[in-house]
């Protein structure tokens, strides 16, 4: 990947990240080793903007602009300090990153915090202060939504910069087409486990049948698989036992029903180490985003000899549907770009097997690979 590039374009009122207001005196609570934690995974810049008129404190990661600009939401969140606020912005873009480059997109991965409480009703101010911190990289960094903010926000963000997706009656709920590419992510798993990609009599357990995972039930059911499904809300289990004839089990039952397929898609870090012996599957593949617990959960699904989807890989079809937007594609066009995942997922999977490494970390190299390509495509020519 290419050497964190020289911080262009930042606001003349961007501060140090060390800076708890403006003109005051730095008390830092911790000490936080900035330019550390950029090297740390080769980010390219940090923008932090405090604007003492609306009490808006930003900061926007980029990691990287190898492949596009970088492209990532903002959350809104009250932050212990602002390292953590750091660090979950830094952690996010990189994240960003991978995500767009296994989907094939032209875009690289930025994320942005505000930090503060995401429940305030003062939103325009504070948001039309984050457009305007957006707007202050030119371009290299586009937003959306994330945690904490809705799209009426992101109409405030689009006030002052055009580099803002996800506006209302735009490219609209992203959940089909997630929906679509985790099928289409589940069928290769099938193909590479099982020899054939057909999903006929495969049991498959669905955690949350929330906006992606009732789509993905209603996939799976058309393609003939038998569905057992879980969630919090009873409403919507009672929606896939009567229109897809889905069994029900308890939110807590379902890592023990023995099953051909297990596809999270509710929560983040549900394979960990009280699961993990507790899965009676031969592959895990869902939407949820960060479902191992830690790195090393993905080597213990592997050592159990279940086949892993990763999780950034499998459900791209979010990005896509933003990138979408961006793009002015027509929704077939997002759709059969979400289709593509099925190759993608292969790939991953020929990777793993050709290094001898888990399917987590193939799709880490299968992103690399492709931004240090890109990157030396770029340097012809200048
Ligand atoms: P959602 O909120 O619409 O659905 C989640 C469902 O999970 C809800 O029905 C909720 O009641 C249920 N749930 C919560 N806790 C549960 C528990 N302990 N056990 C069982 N069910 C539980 O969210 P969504 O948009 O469908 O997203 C689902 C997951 O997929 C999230 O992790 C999200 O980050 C990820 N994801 C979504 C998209 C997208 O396009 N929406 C894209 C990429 C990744």
């Amino acid at each position: 990947m290419r050497a964190p590039a020289k911080s262009s374009g930042s606001s003349s009122r961007a501060a140090s990240i060390l800076t708890a207001s403006a003109g005051r005196a730095l008390e830092a609570p911790r000490p936080v080793a900035l330019f550390d934690l950029l090297a740390e995974h080769e980010h390219e810049q940090v923008s932090a903007y405090y604007d003492p008129a609306t009490g808006y404190r930003g900061i926007i990661a980029i990691h990287s602009t190898v492949l596009g600009p970088a492209l990532g939401g903002t959350r809104f969140w009250d932050y212990p300090d602002d390292t953590a606020a750091l660090i979950d912005a830094l952690r996010l873009a990189r994240g960003m990153t991978y995500k767009a480059a296994v989907a094939g997109l032209n875009l690289g991965g930025g994320k942005s915090v505000i930090l503060g409480n995401n429940r305030t009703t003062r939103r325009e101010a504070l948001f039309r202060s984050h457009g305007r911190h957006v707007e202050s990289l030119n371009g290299r960094y586009i937003t959306a939504e994330d945690v904490g903010t809705t799209t009426g926000d992101m109409e405030y963000i689009k006030a002052e910069t055009n580099h803002v997706t996800g506006l209302i009656g735009k490219s609209g709920d992203p959940s089909p087409v997630t929906a679509y590419g985790v099928f289409r992510g589940i069928k290769a798993c099938a193909a590479h486990r099982y020899g054939s990609d057909s999903l006929r009599g495969k049991h498959v357990t669905v955690q949350g049948v929330g906006s992606v995972g009732y789509h993905l039930a209603r996939l799976l059911q058309a393609d003939g698989a038998r569905l057992t499904c879980t969630d919090i809300d009873p409403e919507r289990v009672r929606r896939v036992v009567s229109e897809l004839g889905a069994a029900a089990v308890g939110t807590d039952e379902i890592y023990d029903v023995a099953a051909d397929i297990f596809a999270p898609c509710a929560l983040g870090a549900v394979i960990n180490d009280a699961t993990i012996p507790r899965l009676r599957v031969e592959i895990v593949a869902g939407a949820a985003n960060n479902q191992l617990g830690e790195d090393r959960h993905g080597d213990l699904l592997e050592a159990r000899h279940i086949t892993y989807a990763p999780d950034y890989v499998i459900n791209g079809g979010g990005l896509i549907n933003v990138n979408a937007e961006l793009h002015g594609w027509a929704p077939e066009r997002a759709r059969s770009k979400a289709g593509e995942i099925y190759d993608t997922i292969l790939r991953v999977f020929e990777i793993a097997g050709e290094e001898g490494i888990p399917s987590y970390r193939a799709a880490d190299r299968l992103a690399e690979q492709r931004i240090a390509v890109i990157a030396k495509v770029r340097r012809n020519f200048v």
